[in-house]
């Protein structure tokens, strides 16, 4: 017999949590502030419940995936969480994680925050790549560990409950940053004949290329030596910057997402460190 579980939250991502779980056959307790929305997994097994207080109380793994930080407090602000295994997939800031796990920890619970690494398609599809960050009570991760890992993988990075959203956000930030670039990308083929289609696996193979870049970068933090196998040097990454530039410009293209972390390379040689790559633009980033 598997455990039960209490599952707070049916938006697109709690939906797709609570079919993995029940697919894997555990019983499952659901509650949604707008009730229509637990209707189908009712008559798919689920155990609807009136009220969070009475989801709670079902089962001493409670799992919710609400909209926001604030959306957790308000859902759980009367409920008794004594003994139970909270785990919060809700996505927020790593100082929203922990000052969650205090609130937890004084109302009597153990307390776990996840970081989401996939969307509703990638749950409960093994070899999608999907999986979740997880950090704060190791206790709590290993002992549900089982259940945790049923819809995506589970990746615990500490103990530190804000380790796991520290995770997920700088993630989702480098992300931000890839999807400016192929933004500013399509903008220049745009108005030409160069089909998008044709295009994309072009992007796609180069933007792969590149991606082990990461890994100098990592060397180079670790070493604290920046020009350690630099083979593109900032002096002329710089050069070729004006290329890009002018290229935007002949385009009718803005470089409004180009030019702010330029600039940063710019000020980074103009201090002296012509042979190192882009890391030192780290170093001005944090100082
Ligand atoms: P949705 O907008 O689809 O659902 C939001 C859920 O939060 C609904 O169940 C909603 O209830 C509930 N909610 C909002 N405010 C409150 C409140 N004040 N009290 C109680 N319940 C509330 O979002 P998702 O399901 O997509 O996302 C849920 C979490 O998962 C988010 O933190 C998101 O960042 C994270 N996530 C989502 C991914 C995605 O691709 N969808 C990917 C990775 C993480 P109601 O139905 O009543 O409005």
């Amino acid at each position: 017999e598997k455990s039960r579980l209490t599952l707070l939250g049916l938006g697109a991502m709690g939906t797709v949590l609570a079919r993995a779980w029940l697919a894997a056959g555990h019983p499952l307790t659901v509650w949604n502030r707008t009730s229509t929305r637990a209707e189908p997994l009712a008559a798919e097994g689920a155990t609807v419940a009136g009220t969070a207080a009475e989801a709670v109380a079902a089962s001493d793994l409670v799992v919710t995936c609400l909209l926001d930080d604030i959306s957790v407090g308000e859902a759980l602000s009367d409920v008794d969480l004594t003994g139970k295994d909270l785990v919060n997939l809700t996505t927020g800031t790593p100082a929203q994680a922990r000052a969650r796990a205090a609130w937890a920890e004084k109302r009597g619970a153990r307390f776990l925050d996840g970081g989401i690494m996939a969307v509703p398609p990638m749950i409960g599809a093994p070899g999608s790549g999907g999986y979740v960050f997880y950090s704060g009570s190791r206790a709590l991760f290993d002992a549900r560990q089982g259940a945790l890992a049923i819809p995506a993988g589970a990746m615990y990075v500490g103990e530190d409950p804000g380790f796991a959203a520290l995770h997920d956000v700088a993630l989702l930030s480098a992300m931000t940053g890839m999807f400016a670039g192929v933004s500013h990308a399509f903008a220049l083929i745009r108005k030409e004949e160069i089909a998008p289609k044709d295009f994309a696996p072009l992007l796609v193979d180069w933007l792969t290329a590149m991606a082990p870049y990461v890994y100098g970068v990592a060397g180079h933090l670790e070493s604290g030596d920046y020009t350690k196998g630099v083979v593109s040097n900032l002096a002329m990454m710089v050069e070729g910057n004006s290329t890009l530039l002018r290229t935007a410009e002949e385009q009718g293209v803005s470089s409004e997402l180009l030019t702010p972390f330029m600039a940063l390379m710019e000020r980074r040689l103009a201090a002296g460190h012509s042979n190192e790559g882009t890391t030192g633009v780290i170093d001005l980033l944090t100082h």
